[in-house]
Parts: C-alpha cells; sequence; structure tokens
C-alpha cells in the first residue's frame, strides 16, 4: 500500500489498532499516507516531529447526548459529535453531517480529509467536522429545530469564530443552521455571525455559498480539462445525489455547455438523454423537499429507476456528488468500459481504493474530493471575512474569488504532482502540497 515505506506501514498499523472498527477512517489515512513517502525524504524534520502520527490523533473528540421532543410529545435520543482535529493553520473548520449513517469513524474520516482540504484553499482554516446520527428525513420543521436546539444546547461551550466553526453537510443546509444559530445566539447573549457559516443572506450569509461546493467542483474539472485541451462544451454528464452539491454542479455545467442526463438519490435514479432540468430537480428538492422518482412527472423523456445504479449509464464525464464509497472497483470499470473520461468527486471519498486504482490505470483525469469539492469551504472562510468587517460583497466579486481559488487549487495540486514525478495524479498532487503545508506551520509552532 505504500511502496515498501516500512516507516509509513507501522504508522498506519498503529492507526487502524487504535481506532478499531472506524473503517473510513483507516481508508482516509491510507489514502493520505500512500503519497507521503517521497515527502519524508525531503523534509525529515517531519518524521523528528512526529508530524503524521500528531496528524492522525485529533486534538479533541466530543461526544454528547441530545435529548429532543417531537410533535406527539415523544422522547428521543441521539448522538452528537464535534472532532477538533488540527489548528494549525487557523480556526477549526468543518461541516455538521445530520445522517443515521453516522459514527464516530464516519465525522474522523470527514475531520481528517477536511485538515487538507482546508489548506488547499489558501485560506487560515484548520479542520474539523461533527455531525449527529439524527435522521431528518420525513422530520417537520418544529421537530428539526428541537433537535437542532438541543444540538447546540451541548455544542456552543467548544464553538466561537475565532476557535471552531461549524457548517453545512448531509442532511444540514441552510435551515438547519438557522437554527443552530439562533441557539448559540440565546446561550450566549452575542451575534456572533462568524461562529457558523452557510447562514442565509438576509442575516450575516454570504452569496454564492450555497452554489460554492457544486460551482467549485466545475470550475476545478474545467480547469483540468482545458489543460487536456478538452471542455465541458458537448459533454454528457452523470452527476449522483441532488442535494446542495450535485443541484449546483449540474447547474454550472449546463452553463459550461455540458447535459446532465442522469442524477439520483439515495432511493433510485433518473436518467434523461435530452438533458435534466435543474430547476425542476430544484423545486422538487430545495423547495418541495421530495424524492426525486418526481422528476419524471414533470418530464416525459425522463425515466426513473428505483433503486438503480447511475454508474452503469454511459457517460463522458462523472460527478459522484452523494456520498462516500458510491463509485467501487467495479463501477469504475463500468464507466471506463462505457467511455468515462474525467471523474470528479463533489462528495467526500465517494470513490473507493480500487475505483481509483482503475481510473488511474486507465488515464482517467480524476480530480480528488480535496481539491474538488473545496469551494464551499473556501466560499465559507469568504463568509467569514465579511462577517469579520461587517461587510456584504456581490454575487459576481464572490464568484470570481471562488473562481480563482479553484484555478490555485488545481495549479497547485497539479504542479505538485509533476514536482514530485507524478505529472497528472492529482491524487499525489492534493495530498503532499496540503500535508506541507500544515506540517511546515506544526513545526513552526513548536511541540504543542
Ligand atoms: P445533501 O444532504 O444536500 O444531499 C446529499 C445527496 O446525496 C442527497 O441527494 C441524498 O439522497 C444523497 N445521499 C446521501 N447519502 C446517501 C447514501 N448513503 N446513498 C445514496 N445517496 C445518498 O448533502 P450535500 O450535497 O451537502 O453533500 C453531498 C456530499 O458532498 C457529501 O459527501 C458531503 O460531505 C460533500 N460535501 C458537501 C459540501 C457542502 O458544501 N454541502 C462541501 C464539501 C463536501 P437522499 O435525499 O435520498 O438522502
Amino acid at each position: 500500500m505504500f511502496g515498501g515505506d516500512e516507516k509509513l506501514e507501522s504508522i498506519y498499523k498503529e492507526v487502524t489498532d487504535r481506532n478499531p472498527g472506524e473503517a473510513e477512517f483507516h481508508q482516509a489515512v491510507g489514502e493520505v499516507l500512500s503519497s507521503l513517502s517521497p515527502v519524508f525524504a525531503k523534509y525529515p524534520e517531519f518524521c523528528d516531529y512526529k508530524i503524521i502520527e500528531r496528524l492522525c490523533e485529533p486534538d479533541r473528540q466530543i461526544i454528547f447526548r441530545v435529548l429532543w421532543e417531537d410533535e406527539k410529545g415523544e422522547l428521543h435520543i441521539n448522538r452528537g459529535f464535534r472532532v477538533q482535529f488540527n489548528n494549525a493553520l487557523g480556526p477549526y473548520k468543518g461541516g455538521l453531517r445530520f445522517h443515521p449513517s453516522v459514527y464516530l469513524g464516519t465525522v474522523k474520516f470527514l475531520g481528517f480529509e477536511q485538515i487538507f482540504k482546508n489548506a488547499l484553499t489558501g485560506m487560515p482554516l484548520g479542520g474539523a467536522k461533527g455531525g449527529s446520527d439524527f435522521d431528518p428525513h420525513g422530520k417537520t420543521d418544529r421537530e428539526i429545530m428541537n433537535f437542532c436546539r438541543r444540538f447546540m444546547t451541548e455544542l456552543y461551550q467548544y464553538l466561537g469564530d475565532e476557535t471552531d466553526v461549524p457548517a453545512g453537510d448531509i442532511g444540514v443546509g441552510s435551515r438547519e443552521i438557522g437554527y443552530l444559530f439562533g441557539q448559540y445566539k440565546r446561550l450566549t447573549h452575542r451575534f456572533e455571525a462568524g461562529v457558523i457559516t452557510g447562514k442565509r443572506l438576509n442575516w450575516g450569509g454570504s452569496k454564492v455559498r450555497t452554489e460554492a461546493t457544486g460551482y467549485g467542483l466545475v470550475y476545478l474539472m474545467d480547469e483540468m480539462l482545458k489543460d487536456h485541451k478538452k471542455s465541458f462544451d458537448g459533454m454528457k454528464v452523470t452527476i449522483s445525489g441532488s442535494g446542495n452539491v450535485a443541484i449546483y454542479a449540474a447547474e454550472k455545467v449546463i452553463q459550461l455547455g455540458g447535459k446532465v442526463i442522469a442524477m439520483s438519490d439515495s432511493n433510485g435514479v433518473i436518467h434523461d438523454e435530452s438533458g435534466i432540468n435543474v430547476e425542476t430537480i430544484k423545486q422538487i428538492k430545495e423547495v418541495e423537499r421530495k424524492r426525486i422518482k418526481e422528476y419524471a412527472k414533470f418530464h416525459e423523456t425522463a425515466a426513473y429507476y428505483d433503486g438503480g445504479n447511475i454508474w452503469k449509464i454511459e457517460t463522458d464525464i462523472a460527478l459522484p456528488c452523494a456520498t462516500e464509497n458510491e463509485i467501487t472497483g467495479r463501477d469504475a470499470e463500468t464507466l471506463v468500459k462505457n467511455g468515462v473520461i474525467a471523474v470528479g468527486e463533489g462528495a467526500n471519498m465517494p470513490t473507493t481504493f480500487e475505483g481509483i486504482k482503475v481510473f488511474l490505470d486507465a488515464g482517467i483525469l480524476f480530480a480528488p474530493a480535496k481539491a474538488a469539492n473545496a469551494g464551499g469551504v473556501a466560499t465559507s472562510a469568504l463568509e467569514m471575512v465579511q462577517n469579520g468587517r461587517h461587510d456584504v460583497w456581490t454575487f459576481e466579486y464572490t464568484d470570481k474569488r471562488l473562481k480563482e481559488i479553484m484555478k490555485d487549487i488545481y495549479k497547485n495540486c497539479s504542479g505538485t504532482a509533476e514536482e514530485y514525478g507524478k505529472p497528472g495524479n492529482l491524487i499525489m498532487g492534493a495530498n503532499v502540497a496540503a500535508f506541507i503545508k500544515v506540517a511546515t506551520a506544526m513545526v513552526d509552532q513548536g511541540i504543542v
């Protein structure tokens, strides 16, 4: 796994032994370590300072009970998490996920990834993640509010605009951010806008934050395609999921001349060779909060496949934007056989180890999540800047800043891959560039 590097093998073994049963965390650590052998040859001080070992052990892991009441007066108990991983570059920063599958291993994999993603944005951000096994599906607004208030009642003491700044993720959008912020304000008596990002525009949110992860993904992919004398124009694009990231990735792909032919949710897939209408998806998912199968009722050219596998559909570009490990080795083989030319990870760690190997072996252009979906957190940092200055930027200016950041991330990752002898390998480029940035700051700040 680590090219025979015994030091890395033994660190990885220690991580897996110390954190049993946390498969996604092991996977995320393994993926970063697999790029680092040449870095240690060049920077031996990183070994002396035990940088990797320190990065693999979060600064703080907070686990708490959340007791809340539904509309019928029945009590429910969920588990809340916040893992503050590393603050060498700035305050802890990373989203909150509400999904029944969330456990400590999910939060640790996401928090670990977040350290490096945040470093790549060039903004002063540390890495963290949080969430709960609470399932927002089918809950009323009042129940969501009750849950968010109880969640924040426990968490608020660990947060602050210079300490730890959460945001959204799966199951947490602007509605939940509003309820969380409301309770933070009530408990602290402070309108501390920079304590949370993803706020609505009328009370401290940033323009483009809603669109940022999806748009940013497509901006980075566009840079990568252009670098290989290609573009989105006329390309068939398949996008898994139909949440925040997927919807705005689809919108930007269409603006750049691509055709989105399939999208999904956790129940099924819609396929429309004439091109999916993103406004209908927004209405169904963002306004009505219904299932994606509704789409076929409005568009005769669309077919709905209950439980279908989106990766079986022939496409030029695949953008996984739903969840982790959604592209298996077999899915990757199918995509390659069907002629895919590029894959961009909008979700966090959506491709398995086996899938990545298939893509790299086949010479597919591959943009890993750390780089490709960093636009969301980068725009969160822009939201924090505006909050700190009590300022409000225009959509055009904020979008321009996002585009520049995504271009810089691409250049940084592809330049680093080349420098370390793996041209075109953005996984290597992203891991190495981000790791060196964080590690250097940790050495500068001493043994703390
Ligand atoms: P949303 O909750 O808005 O949407 C998630 C989408 O993925 C929904 O369509 C959901 O379907 C689907 N999905 C979720 N879990 C599963 C599953 N286990 N199997 C199949 N489909 C699933 O989340 P986001 O769009 O915000 O997040 C999507 C991904 O992007 C995540 O990996 C997240 O960590 C990552 N990300 C998000 C950022 C952001 O700014 N929002 C920033 C960076 C990364 P259903 O409605 O049926 O559950």
